[in-house]
């Protein structure tokens, strides 16, 4: 029989699609205010016009609806009653069909949260936080016009209507495609046969061209690992910013933000690469394919999902890889990043207590506190261990012929949105790609913690070792530079001691201590010797002895002085250059 209804429907639908507009104008820019006229077609019945909770890259609430002031709704120019039904849902409250407009002001000043932000330079705006959107014409396409100040130029990863305006086929892509507007320097280039916009707001210690130029390098490195690209033109926007620091991927663009001074030395610019090389792994890796719980967006509330490790880590491991492959950072560079991770893993107590797939499953918990000194591990840095982890097996087992980047093409060609995947995917896929059951090593290495790793036998594979640094003094504490305790590590001496989170120190031995000297003092007492600890506790001098230990400063890695065959291709097969020579 020949489905006659379901080309019914679609016709129909298309008969009542309706674009849904917005128009913002920035109304006071100096005060961070501008005026937003949203229009839309409404059929008969009340209407719930919604702004999410929270904004895709970001998986806190981060309740932006206390940016909309002064909603107001009209039917075809007449007023209708609103009222708010929840923390972030307004109801238009009229029986009536026709041409919806709601207005409201928005109070844009999250700069730091990569929300939105309007001033006399600029805005930013990410319209999970400043645009409602209603739960069935979220598919419906949109368009959004910005009235600026003159010489204001607007920049998105959506298709430009105009010289500020723009358009998306749905407010998922709306959502996912932040709009920076203002006074910025703009670079262009091609590369791959994609178009690529790099637009910096902000002054600072930078060299705009340079930056263009390299990240010209490391986006065609992104072909090591997929094939293809899920986009046509990119954006990388940058604020160079007075201490908001953090990045946010999007659907073909990205949000960095970092100190002005930030892009140099090398070391700093080196890390500002890497997050954009982050963000820009993510356009796949999340953005293309992304883990159950993840697919769809529900912006009303959290999305729990315990691959997030693997959205997240999986980046962060193949961050650094886009450098070293595209000749941004050299292989000691490369092997320094690696030493630093894991110095910092061996140093957390989390690593004893929680998976990256629990870790993935809580990313919606407030990280601060003892959860996120003793107890937690973190989806990116640990995700990137377990991502390492796999990898090095995969070569193993396959003698470098499979590796976690063909796991990860394998998500791209076979699992893109609106498809997802979870665990036992990820199993079928590995065991498909490299005839091994992947099943000990997930609960190993995914659902259990990873406690104590074998570094030694994970770096030799490569034909690299690892190598401690002088032990220093260790006590535990974390330190604020005013002497406020932040954190404790369990089991250290400061733990068996008896303080605590929020204590603080004032004195060492009887003498005060100077702001932001106690690492020094330290270097002043020997292993196994007894300080005595002056400190307040809300409000109370109290004193302890804390017996001083040691621990191995910082651990690096270094390419052994004769690594054999086997190892050097491995390393190739690994990173896609020679093992360099042993230093
Ligand atoms: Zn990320």
């Amino acid at each position: 029989m020949k489905p006659l209804l379901p080309f019914l429907f679609s016709a129909l639908s298309l008969s009542v699609q309706a674009e849904v507009q917005y128009q913002m104008t920035m109304s006071d820019p100096a005060h961070h205010l501008a005026e937003v006229e949203m229009t839309q077609t409404k059929g008969q019945g009340s209407l719930d016009l919604m702004l999410p909770v929270w904004r895709t890259g970001r998986y806190e609430i981060l309740d932006q609806a206390n940016s909309i002031r002064a909603l107001k709704a009209s039917i075809d120019g007449v007023e209708v009653p609103v009222q708010k039904v929840d923390k972030s849902t307004w109801r238009v409250d009229s029986a009536k069909a026709g041409t919806l407009k709601v207005s409201y002001q928005l109070y844009a000043n999250r700069l730091g949260d990569r929300l939105h932000h309007i001033d006399d330079s600029h805005a930013f705006i990410d319209a999970s936080g400043a645009f409602l959107y209603s739960a069935d014409q979220r598919q419906q396409p949109l368009t959004v016009n910005l009235s600026v100040p003159q010489g204001w130029n607007s920049v998105s990863g959506m298709e430009k209507i105009g010289s500020h305006g723009f358009k998306a086929p749905n407010y998922d892509v709306l959502i996912d495609s932040p709009i920076e507007t203002g006074l910025h320097k703009s670079y262009e280039f091609q590369a791959g046969g994609k178009d690529y916009q790099l637009v910096i707001w902000g002054e600072g210690n930078y060299d705009g061209q340079q930056m263009a130029d390299d990240l010209e390098k490391m986006v065609t490195a992104s072909q090591a690992i997929w094939q293809g690209y899920p986009f046509d033109r990119y954006v990388f926007m940058v604020h160079a910013t007075n201490g908001e620091r953090g990045a946010t991927e999007h659907l073909n663009s990205t949000i960095i933000q970092t100190s002005r001074y930030n892009f140099a030395p090398r070391e700093s610019y080196l890390r500002f690469l890497a997050t954009a090389a982050h963000e820009f792994v993510h356009t796949w890796n999340v953005k293309a394919y992304r883990g159950d719980g993840l697919v769809p967006y529900d912006y009303q509330q959290e999305n729990y999902a315990s691959l997030l490790w693997l959205a997240e880590g999986s980046t962060s491991y193949f961050q650094n890889q886009l450098l070293l492959r595209s000749g941004l950072m050299t292989p000691q560079e490369y092997f320094k990043v690696l030493g630093k991770s894991i110095t910092a893993f061996k140093a957390n107590p989390g690593r004893f207590s929680q998976s990256v797939s629990q870790a993935s499953f809580d990313s919606w918990i407030e990280k601060g506190g003892d959860y996120g000194h003793n107890f937690s591990v973190n989806i990116y840095s640990e995700g990137a261990l377990v991502s390492w982890l796999l990898d090095a097996d995969l070569l193993k087992q396959s003698a470098n012929k499979v590796s976690y980047r063909d796991l990860h093409q394998r998500l791209f060609a076979k699992h893109a949105i609106p498809a997802t995947f979870d665990d036992n995917t990820l199993l079928t896929e590995l065991k498909d790609l490299s005839g091994k059951d992947y099943g000990d090593f997930w609960a190993k290495r995914v659902k259990a913690p990873l406690g104590d790793l074998d570094f030694d036998a994970l770096l030799d594979q490569f034909g690299l070792a690892l190598k401690a640094g002088d032990p220093s003094p260790y006590t535990g504490l974390t330190l604020d530079p005013t002497g406020k305790v932040l954190g404790v590590d369990k089991g250290s001496p400061a733990w068996q001691a008896g303080l605590s989170d929020g204590d603080l120190l004032v004195a060492v031995d009887g003498l005060r201590l100077q702001p932001g000297s106690f690492e020094a003092r330290l270097k002043d007492f020997k292993t196994g010797q007894s300080l005595a600890l002056t400190f307040f506790r809300r409000d109370q001098l109290q004193q302890l002895p804390l017996v001083l230990a040691e621990r191995p400063a910082d651990y690096q890695v270094e390419v052994v002085k004769k690594p054999s065959r086997a190892q050097k291709a491995a390393f190739k097969a690994w990173l896609g250059i020679d093992l360099p020579k042993a230093q």
